[in-house]
């Protein structure tokens, strides 16, 4: 080895070259790399071959030591970990991408507009859509569908209103339906105008229609999947966590991968159903460079804006109802000692301070104390402060969403009382009894924009600025946990740490370049800042 690198520096000499340089994919100068390494060092540059970092220091150490035939001059650009989100819904959002949105309309012509134009750059046998609002328009009555069946006589159309409790129909999907105006469905109302279905379907018979939708085909979901994947790299997200997944949509994921086409590194939490159960029970959890699947996700409880979630002392505003547990308690008994068994991690939903105490307790008779399986409790999003103690004792991962504090802010305490917000998204306490959260938006949800929840996490304030000084500010994250929440203790969360999380030697270059620099621009600023690059395993994959 040292006569070689004699002969070549000897040769270097005779032909009066410069001295042997390594050979990297790209460089990158000039930057401030936030490493998120122990550490905490910031550098200025960094050597990237074969998807992995392989060199990081001094843009004059790295210019010194290695070449390239692409170099990037970041000109003091912020550059960070790629960004994880620990808790979303890749695929329902590209399925959502599928369907026309309809937020935001005026008028029932302009809902009819929206879809027809919709119809012209997608291809389905149905159109779907949600998002229409009656209460926004002049006329505040429910339409009739008459529009939609001169625009399409033959395709069934079927938009939900924004709440997902009616939609409208055209007339070729009541058909397939079977719809007539003499179909009565209990807990359901199909709206008759004149003697004649107007295509209004209230709940029940809303979600009996829905049975009649064909599932998406395989082209349709790799669509769904790519879109999605377009729209996350440039937002900067480079590994998501999709909190429910079918095996049929895991191995289509997969095999986008194998193909090179899907470049998205994915998470996947396994649905608790049958077929995910049969075969991963049987084959065990599976990992591939941009996939890992060893979760299974639960629901214990239901959602506080329709008063679902499980609360030890009724609700404020309804006082006979404490919300609703999903599942019997030794069911989840049952499928926790199952996942454990198998090499699985257990992620549960639990929104209420009665879920997260029940789901707790059990995760303690299973875990019975510290210990390294990682198993979280999705949302955490009501604790009561004296049941904080068991997340520590269990080594159990508050996955959090910063943005839901500023979405459920103004209306959270008509629920459940003042004395219960104190434990109420208190990202902070969490995080001093844990020592680690990990952060997700919930896309779509939330905005897909991980900034927004790093901006949420930090201020505690929506993007008006509101409430001033931000809502429950003791419980802030700083920016370095922020950070920390959508890159290390994500990866951490989805047994990535090794790989993925921070920029050090020998993990995927895994990188995105900001505009502005989210640890040190005014808080207030930060969920303006834009991604200019998105790299995953070395590979530019997203450029503004
Ligand atoms: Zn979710």
């Amino acid at each position: 080895m040292i006569i070689i690198t004699y002969i070549l520096s000897l040769l270097s000499i005779l032909f009066n070259n410069e001295p042997m340089k390594l050979k990297a994919d790209f460089l990158i100068f000039n930057a401030r790399i936030y490493t998120l390494s122990p550490n905490k060092t910031i550098v200025e540059s960094m050597a990237i071959d074969k998807g992995k970092i392989i060199f990081i220091g001094t843009t004059a150490q790295v210019k010194e030591q290695y070449s390239s035939i692409s170099e990037i001059d970041l000109a003091g650009k912020p550059v960070f970990p790629g960004f994880i989100d620990a808790h979303c819904h890749f695929y329902g959002y590209g399925e959502q991408l599928k369907r026309v949105n309809l937020l935001g309309t005026e008028s029932w012509d302009e809902v009819v507009t929206r879809v027809k134009e919709f119809a012209q750059t997608n291809q389905a046998s149905w159109i779907q859509g949600r998002g229409w609002d009656q209460n926004d328009w002049a006329v505040k009555e429910f339409p009739t569908n008459e529009l939609l069946n001169q625009a399409f006589p033959d395709q069934p159309v079927f938009i939900k209103r924004i709440d997902g409790h009616a939609a409208v129909a055209n007339n070729a999907a009541l058909k397939i339906a079977g719809f007539s105006a003499s179909t009565k469905i209990s807990g359901g109302e199909l709206k008759i105008k004149n003697g004649i279905l107007t295509g209004v379907l209230v709940d029940n018979a809303m979600d009996s229609l829905e049975k009649s939708i064909p599932s998406l085909s395989k082209e349709n979901i790799i669509e769904a999947l790519m879109a999605a994947q377009e729209k996350c790299f440039a937002v900067g997200l480079t590994t998501v966590s999709d909190a429910g997944l079918d095996k049929e949509i895991v191995d289509i994921i997969d095999s986008l991968q194998q193909q090179g086409l899907l470049k998205m590194r994915v998470y996947a939490m396994l649905t608790d159903n049958e077929v995910n159960r049969n075969y991963y029970y049987k084959y065990g959890p599976y990992k591939t460079e941009r996939l890992t699947v060893r979760a299974f996700k639960f629901y214990a409880d239901g959602a506080l804006g329709s008063r679902g979630a499980l609360l030890k002392n009724p609700y404020i505003d309804d006082p006979k109802n404490i919300g609703l547990l999903l599942k019997p308690v030794d069911y989840f008994t049952r499928k926790f000692a199952e996942c454990e068994a198998h090499g699985f991690q257990v992620c549960v939903h639990c929104i209420g301070d009665s879920a997260n105490k029940l789901i707790l307790d059990l995760y303690g008779k299973i875990l019975k104390g510290k210990n390294m399986k990682r198993w979280r409790i999705e949302h955490a999003q009501i604790v009561s402060p004296t049941d904080m103690k068991l997340f520590e004792s269990f080594s159990v991962i508050p996955s959090i969403q910063p943005c839901f504090t500023t979405s459920d802010m103004y209306w959270a305490e008509t629920r459940i009382g003042k004395t219960r917000m104190v434990g109420a998204y208190s990202w902070n306490s969490l995080l001093e009894k844990t020592g680690i959260v990990a952060c997700g938006s919930d896309f779509p949800i939330e905005d897909i924009n991980p900034l927004y929840g790093f901006f949420a996490a930090i201020t505690r304030m929506n993007q008006k600025l509101l409430p001033v000084g931000g809502f429950m500010p003791s419980e802030n994250l700083t920016r370095d946990a922020a950070l920390k929440g959508m890159t290390t203790w994500a990866a951490y969360t989805n047994f990535s740490d090794e790989e993925t999380g921070s920029l050090t030697i020998g993990k995927y270059a895994d990188l995105v370049v900001l505009d502005n620099d989210i640890m040190t621009m005014p808080s207030e600023e930060t969920f303006k800042a834009k991604v200019l690059m998105t790299f995953v395993n070395g590979e530019l994959v997203y450029k503004k």
